[in-house]
């Protein structure tokens, strides 16, 4: 048997076997802001750091509770710049990175969930993908369709769609990546659901119940490997 076939095959039986932990896939999660930068500040005073920071442990809980390895960019309140964020996932071998925020808007009245991913059909002259990333789009989207579903059950919020962005964290990387919005600060309810330790606990149940129901691509970290072409044939 080539090692074509063996992989193959081998990828076969963990599908099917174990469809959940059969790879351990490595996750990356971002929690946005942090240290001297703290995001948006909610209408009810909250940090936008401190939010995303406590949503992020609760869906990593959440995800090494479903057999996955987890990785976390920042590890307390500190400061990481966005460079430093995709420069460290790069050198992880990870299959997917999720960047964690809550939004705000200077109108005081949108409210809902969005989530953020790059995609080459609305390219950005000014902020170009890595090459890499320019490739990921149908898996990016994928993920973040996923991820939004999930999340909308799991919290109740308002619908704001998949979002195509050339934010720095979801169009530098090389492994399907997006940026979850979770609802907005600068919305008086939407403000209150983030105050509530219940609902941020439920909004990182569904972030990781949409992470979980996302089958990434295999062999994200050499894009030509060259068994990916034939795995992925296989895998659809
Ligand atoms: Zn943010």
């Amino acid at each position: 048997m080539t090692l074509l076939k063996r992989l193959i095959l081998l990828s076969f039986i963990l599908t099917f076997a174990f469809p959940y932990q059969a790879f351990a896939y490595k996750v990356v999660l971002d929690a946005g802001h942090g240290g001297s930068d703290p995001g948006a500040t909610g209408v009810n005073g909250l940090r936008e750091k401190d939010v995303n920071w406590d949503i992020t442990q609760k869906v990593r809980d959440e995800l090494v509770a479903k057999g996955y390895e987890v990785v976390l960019t920042r590890t307390d309140d500190s400061y990481w710049s966005l460079a430093q964020r995709v420069e460290f996932t790069n050198t992880l071998q990870a299959d997917l990175f999720v960047s964690i925020h809550a939004n705000a808007h200077p109108d005081g009245k949108t409210k809902g969930t969005m989530v953020l991913y790059y995609d080459n059909d609305y390219p950005q002259e000014d902020y170009p993908a890595s090459d890499t990333m320019k490739q990921l789009t149908p898996y990016n989207k994928d993920l973040a369709q996923h991820v939004l579903d999930s999340l909308l059950a799991a919290a109740g919020t308002k619908n704001l769609g998949l979002i195509p962005s050339a934010v720095y964290v979801a169009r530098m990387g090389t492994i399907p990546s997006i940026l979850v919005e979770t609802a907005f600060l600068s919305q008086t309810s939407d403000a209150a659901l983030l105050a509530s330790d219940s609902v941020r606990s439920k909004m990182a149940a569904g972030i990781a119940d949409g992470i979980a129901a996302y089958s990434p691509p295999l062999f994200t970290d050499s894009l030509d490997h060259w068994a990916r072409e034939a795995i992925m044939r296989m895998k659809k």
